[in-house]
């Protein structure tokens, strides 16, 4: 009998606690860079609620972020910073018409190069607020004329920790980020002991939560194949033998599709299956994928198709054609 009643209020706990918290609690350490996509409950779970500014704009934040932030921006004031957001929660829907757009207007290539793939931007967590300055009445919203605002984000960031905050994208990191330094970019992390740690170490997220990153992330390689469609691979995550990569390719006039794989690598010969996710239908390539030295080296199996090699470190742009195909290497990291 005591093992029932033991039971039943350990049943009567979890109906009160599931009902105290309403939804589930979001994972404020979530990862969604260019490797690691949204996880597909976020947007079920997640809790936004609208943030008015001093600029009288109103802006979407998930609940905590946003009593948070507020916080922080009230502090910041008092030290004669005045810190607005600029763009804050955007769904993977918004991005994928976003994208849609560009690629409309401006062309598949265009769209690859300026816009983060749905899914992978960290604005879809709703954890990540970009911010401007307000400085003497004048708002300064240009990405070059805030990163020359030096000293007014280093009041900024040093005050980010104690709310949660924590800068994202550091300077000199963006081998590991994917992105260039972007001094505006917060993101709450949903403690401030946790905060604390990563902003003082001067640690990227990805360093903090030890997950694994390549030289080759935020690159994306593209030119056309033999039979002429623009295409473009994006590397994704290399680990334990297994690569996630996308592949992009435009077939026809106005078709793109957009392809998502991920495929066993063994020295040298790799199958790999292209799975469109719009037609549902599956294709099955078979040739080389060598990550190497810095190379990466696509080479189907008939040898005449498309390979693709980058040369020196990872900063370079150089690209080096094997065979007689017109291909350039773009590296992407200021997309988001
Ligand atoms: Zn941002």
């Amino acid at each position: 009998m005591k093992k029932i009643i033991g039971l039943l209020l350990v049943f009567v706990g979890i109906i009160t606690f599931t009902t105290a918290c309403g939804k589930d609690k979001i994972n404020y350490l979530v990862i969604v860079n260019k490797q690691n996509k949204l996880p597909s409950d976020w947007e079920e779970k997640l809790e936004l609620v609208d943030v008015k500014t001093g600029l009288d704009e109103t802006y979407q934040v998930e609940k905590e972020a946003a009593e948070k932030f507020n916080e922080l921006r009230e502090a910041l004031l008092k030290e004669g910073v005045n810190i607005e957001l600029d763009s804050t929660y955007r769904s993977v829907k918004r991005q994928q018409e976003i994208w849609d757009e560009f690629e409309k207007e401006k062309g598949l290539a265009y769209a690859q190069k300026y816009v983060a793939v749905p899914g992978y931007s960290e604005h879809h967590t709703g954890l990540a607020l970009d911010v401007k300055l307000v400085k003497d009445g004048k708002v300064i919203e240009d990405n070059d004329d805030m990163i020359a605002e030096r000293d007014t984000f280093a009041k900024v960031h040093a005050k980010l920790a104690d709310y949660g905050f924590i800068l994202r994208y550091l300077e000199g990191k963006d081998s590991i980020t994917g992105y260039a330094y972007e001094p505006w970019h917060l993101r709450y992390v949903g403690s401030t002991s946790v905060a604390k740690e990563i902003m003082e170490k001067g640690l990227t997220l990805e360093e903090y939560l030890n997950i694994d990153y390549s030289p080759y992330m935020g690159y994306q390689f593209s030119g056309k194949d033999p039979w002429d469609n623009l295409l473009a691979v994006t590397i994704r995550k290399i680990e334990g033998g297994k690569i996630e990569w996308t592949y992009t390719s435009s077939f026809g006039k106005d078709i793109s599709l957009y392809h998502e794989l991920s495929t066993d690598f063994n020295e040298g010969k790799t199958t790999f299956t292209i799975t469109d996710k719009k037609e549902n239908y599956s294709y099955k390539y078979t040739g080389n994928l060598v990550l190497k030295d810095n190379k990466v080296i696509i080479t189907y199996e008939d040898g005449s198709l498309t390979t693709i090699s980058t040369e020196g470190n990872s900063d370079s742009n150089q690209v080096k054609v094997l065979d007689n195909k017109e291909v350039s290497l773009t590296k992407v990291i200021d997309n988001n």
